[in-house]
């Protein structure tokens, strides 16, 4: 299958043109702005979606990578009576179905086990999964269960041995982030939304009262030129509030953020397809040990934070996380176990129109500004198709748009989706002679593009980035091609997981992947040269936080 939709070029010329105003204008390329193009665009209408950095360069790329109901809201659900709490908890669990059906490729269940070393745990915990399962009613995926001890050792045979008494094993969903993203922003393109990276929203049009589009300056090429529209939808996270003060500079805060960070293990912390979750820490929140490209995925933490675009993972976080997954386990583990860590910001959302704005909650909230600017924020990446839908009808409504039908995302396949199969890998393996974890890992990273990048492998790109992991060069110029990457670390963090993985592979492999960019995209000396210095400082800063 060869990818058809147009390329970054292409799409900032198309953005420049003068062909008369958008129906909608996105600001951010996270999971809700890209969900949002690709909402509108299904609808029939003229869309633009723009981000100031890579697609997916914010949180959407540093979750937890759970497509999930929300074990943890439940319980809060159940402690407080509260309805709505549980609504939340099943409106999700229904996404997470729509999300495990659009895009096979990119997702899958994950059983989890929560081990448990009191018997009268065992009641609490079972019947809060089993709810879970009630609610999910037919998007359920698999009956919760009681696990004795040597069912727990077996799936997780590093778990701490002694008064072990058993486990609640469950069933969410697991997903790659950052290529999810990316792959709802090529569908929207596919269907016709102009989207384009790298370009930032500096201010916005204001024409009679109204908003009516803005500027943007092409971080780039440097150039600066307005996109007009009639509606604008702010999707920037935890950078709502600066876009909304660009509309009104009293703008009430929405939005606080709190930073949640994960440790990256290697393979022996964690059997190739169980889940665990600890469920109690020391603050009272529960962390995830999950199986995640061959490596140990372990997070998260909860901390009030700044607001900034490249969080760190700091020492005593990372601490924190290995004392509890050090006290669940009969292996030593140490801090020179951890092969990577990074930070994401949670954007917390208050309603501004709200008369309580006390409570913060983990649902989202469409707002409406002074002139007009549509703002949507909060949620969880799960619920991203959702909080699309909302924030073009409210688009609609209030810039009088006329769509040409329903928004189509429940049953729409993302890019990749269409005709994958779990089992391709053996015909990739059989067609292009690779090697399994190779072929594997294509046919899930690409899904029905996966033959496409294994061809261009047979134009010399066949080698690994580094010869441990299942990367190959021709990967880096997909990215660039078909993809969108720009640069080194667009590559590294966000097309290929590897600087997220293993931050000492990622520095071996930066080299050659800057390389590759700057024959691709013609960089000169002096441009790759900044390439590689950026990837650099970013590893710096994980390294040295
Ligand atoms: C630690 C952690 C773990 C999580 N785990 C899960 C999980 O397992 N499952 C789950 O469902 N949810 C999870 N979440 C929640 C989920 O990740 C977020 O709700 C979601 O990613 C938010 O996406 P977003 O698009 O709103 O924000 P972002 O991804 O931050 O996107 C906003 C984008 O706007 C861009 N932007 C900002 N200003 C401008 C401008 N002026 N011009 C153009 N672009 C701009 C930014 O560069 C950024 O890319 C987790 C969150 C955290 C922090």
């Amino acid at each position: 299958m060869n990818p058809t939709w147009p390329d970054r070029e292409a799409q900032v010329a198309r953005l420049r043109s003068d062909d008369g105003p958008f129906d909608v204008l996105v600001v951010g390329g996270g999971a809700t702005g890209a969900g949002v193009a690709l909402d509108a665009a299904t609808r029939g209408l003229r869309v633009a979606l723009v981000e100031r950095g890579d697609f997916s360069c914010g949180t959407s790329s540093r979750s937890t990578k759970l497509i999930h109901g929300g074990v943890r809201y439940l319980e809060a659900a159940v402690k407080h009576f509260d309805r709505s709490q549980f609504n939340l908890v099943r409106d999700a669990l229904h996404e997470r179905a729509v999300l495990l059906r659009i895009a096979p490729h990119l997702s899958q269940p994950l059983p989890i086990v929560t081990p448990l070393y009191n018997w009268l745990e065992v009641p609490y915990y079972l019947t809060g999964l089993k709810l879970y399962d009630w609610l999910a009613g037919r998007a359920n995926l698999q009956p919760s269960r009681f696990v004795d001890a040597r069912e727990a050792l077996q799936r997780f045979p590093m778990l701490r041995h002694q008064g072990l008494r058993g486990g609640v094993l469950y069933y969410d969903g697991q997903f790659d982030d950052a290529r999810m993203n990316v792959a709802i922003v090529l569908t929207a393109a596919r269907e016709g939304a102009v989207t384009a990276n790298y370009l930032e929203v500096e201010d916005l049009l204001v024409e009679d009262g109204r908003v009516r589009g803005a500027t943007v300056t092409d971080r780039l090429s440097g150039d600066r030129f307005d996109i007009a529209a009639r509606a604008v939808v702010n999707a920037t996270g935890p950078f709502t509030d600066a876009v909304r003060r660009m509309e009104d500079p009293d703008a009430r805060p929405m939005v606080t953020a709190s930073s949640g960070i994960h440790i990256v293990l290697d393979q022996r912390f964690s059997p190739p397809a169980t889940g665990l979750l600890i469920p109690q820490t020391d603050d009272g929140r529960v962390l995830f040990l999950l199986p995640w490209h061959g490596h140990t995925l372990v997070g998260t933490t909860d901390n009030e934070a700044e607001i900034e675009a490249e969080p760190r993972a700091h020492e005593d976080e990372i601490a924190y996380v290995l004392r509890h997954v050090e006290r669940y386990f009969d292996v030593p583990v140490e801090r020179s176990d951890v092969k990577a860590a990074w930070s994401g910001l949670r954007p917390l959302v208050s309603d501004p129109q709200a008369a309580d704005t006390a409570g913060l909650s983990r649902d989202h909230v469409v707002n409406v500004g002074p002139a007009g600017l549509v703002t949507i924020a909060g949620g969880k990446w799960t619920t991203y198709r959702r909080m699309a839908v909302d924030a073009v009808n409210q688009a609609v409504s209030v810039a009088g748009l006329e769509p040409e039908r329903e928004s189509t995302t429940a049953s729409l396949p993302l890019v990749g989706a269409e005709g994958f199969s779990a089992q391709g890998a053996g015909d990739l393996q059989e067609r292009f002679a690779l090697e399994a974890d190779v072929a594997s890992h294509l046919n899930r990273a690409y899904g029905s593009f996966a033959a496409e990048v294994a061809r261009l492998a047979t134009e010399g790109l066949e080698r690994r980035l580094v010869p441990e992991q299942p990367y190959l060069e021709a990967e880096v110029v997909y990215a660039a091609r078909h993809e969108y990457a720009r640069s080194t670390a667009d590559v590294l963090w966000r097309r290929l997981r590897l600087a997220m993985l293993d931050e000492e592979d990622a520095r071996r492999a930066l080299g050659r992947v800057a390389e590759l960019l700057a024959d691709e995209l013609g960089h000169d000396e002096a441009r790759r040269a900044a390439d590689v210095a950026e990837a650099e400082a970013l590893l710096g800063l994980a390294a040295t936080a």
